[in-house]
């Protein structure tokens, strides 16, 4: 099977003991997990690990790669979904035989968040919905910050989260937009 990336440098299995079986190029550092490999793991791995909070600087290298590609299984166009979740990269799933592709790293860093485990959702599209919403707060957020401030919107962050967390919040809530209660 040839490298989707390269097109021309083969994909060989990794000698690992580490599950799921993968097929790496040496050429582009990308890696190939069959659709069976990963439901093999994914059952035998268990209950679906949480998602670890973003750690900063802890992050290794990614080129994600844009190009189109085709299946090395069957040929097919495989479609490209961002990952989100502070991820800036995107994977490649053959919609035909489950393939998927990962970049140099991508794996790896998948699995440093315990989102290896979430691969499949990530071409849902509830999964894609929620990227979209969260790039949408992200602007708002954005946007209230510029006309107040950064000092100001960082106080402002913090009592609306005191407010959330409060036993009494439907009381503030009512008294700060000026309700009779
Ligand atoms: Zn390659
Ligand atoms: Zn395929």
């Amino acid at each position: 099977m040839k490298c989707p990336v390269c097109k021309t440098s083969y994909l060989h299995s990794l000698e690992t003991e580490e599950l799921p079986q993968r097929l790496v190029c040496d050429t582009c550092g990308g890696t190939w997990i069959k659709a069976f490999q990963y439901w093999k793991w994914l059952e035998a791995h268990g209950a679906n690990l949480p998602e670890k909070a973003e750690q900063e600087g802890t992050q290794l290298p990614v080129t994600d790669s844009t190009q189109a590609k085709l299946c090395p299984e069957c040929g097919h166009l495989l479609t490209r979904r961002q990952v989100g979740h502070g991820l800036d990269f995107h994977i490649d799933r053959c919609g035909t035989c489950g393939g998927i592709w990962f970049d140099k790293n991508e794996w790896e860093i998948l699995k440093e968040h315990n989102l290896h485990d979430d691969v499949h959702f990530i071409f849902s599209s509830a999964w894609q919905h929620r990227i979209v919403e969260e790039q949408q707060n992200k602007t708002y957020e954005k946007r209230i910050e510029t006309i107040l401030g950064a000092g100001d919107f960082a106080k402002l962050k913090d009592f609306k989260q005191w407010i959330l967390r409060h036993p009494k919040r439907n009381t503030m809530m009512a008294f700060l937009s000026g309700l009779d209660l």
